[in-house]
């Protein structure tokens, strides 16, 4: 599998809690930003002509806060430039207080067959506090648009002042107004970011308090019919998002615009994250490559091993031993040995066993070599 990803780096005003690559003060730039976009497609198309792309995921930022002509556009030229499968999922990030019902009309009509919808929390007053710009029955209006569709929704936990019954609501709601799909994330206060001081005063959750929010709310969600596929994200069948899927599997990717990864042939690359930086690149018809590092043997068996290990399914021992012609039980017997009690051994698989999940790194660092 291969996925395309394009950053949208615009949003109507910065959340306490983001340090993502976005610019609100910026977004008159939108149209200059997204043809650079085109042109850094049309670039890249050339050399990789001729793979074949599963997925196209349109991320920022917020996506939905530009003209969604310059969506339909982008989509366009993501078919022009790369070979897109018929039945490709394409995923647009929309932000409940940006959306309307002809722009919904629009992303439908030009392909985009699933949307992630940012409600975060359904309590307005953590909605103010996070810096978010909606509120929930905006999230109420955006979720009845998409009646019908393939949505996801993102849920925060690990709030400033919030309660069990915070969690229930946002899961709940989520599930009424359809939602095929729920990510669930704790907070990560970061350094630099307004939300940082909360986290020095003692005012955020600590740990235990959020794992313990995290079981509460895995429990609603599978009360709800939502399954964890991947430590963070939940399901109805068949319903995974098959772009991450593609990340934790260790597929091949190929990112567009201010601060994108990619991982193509066993190398990983960064574009850079200064937005002048990036036109003054591509109006050169150079890329905006900053980091660029290629994965050794041993490094790509790591990687393999860790990003399988945050998934329900865990390690296809099969497929590990047809990538790197080592057998997975030998390769890492000392450390299956080690975590016996909280592995699941089974049908070809090696996994973490659920209530293990939400503190997998302390197994993962495990089958670590390099
Ligand atoms: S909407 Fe997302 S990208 Fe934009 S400021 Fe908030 S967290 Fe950051």
């Amino acid at each position: 599998m291969a996925g395309i990803y394009v950053h949208v780096p615009f949003c109507r005003q910065k959340c306490r809690y983001c340090d993502f690559a976005s610019f609100p003060d910026k977004i008159g730039l939108a149209e200059s930003y997204m043809a650079c976009v085109y042109r850094e497609m049309a670039m890249r198309g050339e050399e990789l002509g001729g793979k074949t792309f599963d997925t196209l995921y349109i991320g920022g930022g917020t996506p939905s806060v530009v003209d969604p002509q310059y969506i339909a556009m982008l989509v366009a030229a993501a078919k022009k430039h790369f070979r897109l499968k018929d039945g490709a999922e394409i995923t647009i990030e929309i932000n409940p207080g940006t959306i309307s019902a002809s722009k919904i009309d629009l992303y439908k009509r030009v392909g985009i067959n699933r949307f992630s919808v940012g409600l975060q929390t359904a309590n307005d007053a953590l909605l103010a506090d996070l810096g978010r710009i909606h509120t929930l029955r905006e999230f109420i209006t955006c979720a009845k648009l998409l009646k019908g569709t393939n949505f996801s929704v993102d849920i925060m936990i690990g709030l400033k002042g919030q309660s069990f019954e915070d969690i229930s609501q946002s899961i709940e709601v989520a599930a009424l107004y359809g939602a095929s799909h729920v990510s669930m994330y704790a907070l990560t206060p970061e350094d630099g970011t307004p939300i940082y001081t909360d986290y020095l005063n003692g005012e955020l959750p600590d740990g235990d308090e959020v794992a313990a929010q995290y079981d509460f709310g895995v429990r609603k969600l599978a009360e709800l019919g939502y399954a964890r596929y991947e430590v963070s994200n939940f399901c109805k069948k068949g319903r995974e998002s098959r772009h991450n899927l593609n990340y934790w599997r260790r597929g091949e990717y190929i990112g567009f615009g201010v601060s994108a990864s990619s991982h193509i042939n066993n190398v990983r690359f960064t574009n850079t994250f200064d937005l002048d930086e990036y036109f003054k690149c591509i109006i050169s018809n150079r890329f905006a490559v900053v980091d660029r590092q290629e994965i050794t043997p041993p490094e790509q068996r790591d990687e393999f091993v860790m990003l399988a290990m945050r998934t329900a399914e865990g390690v296809d021992t099969a497929e590990f031993e047809r990538l790197f012609g080592l057998s997975f039980a030998a390769e890492y017997a000392s450390a299956i040995e080690k975590n016996a009690d909280r592995l699941d051994i089974c049908d070809g698989h090696v996994a973490i066993k659920p209530q293990y999940l939400f503190v997998q790194n302390h197994i993962i660092v495990d089958f670590l070599k390099n």
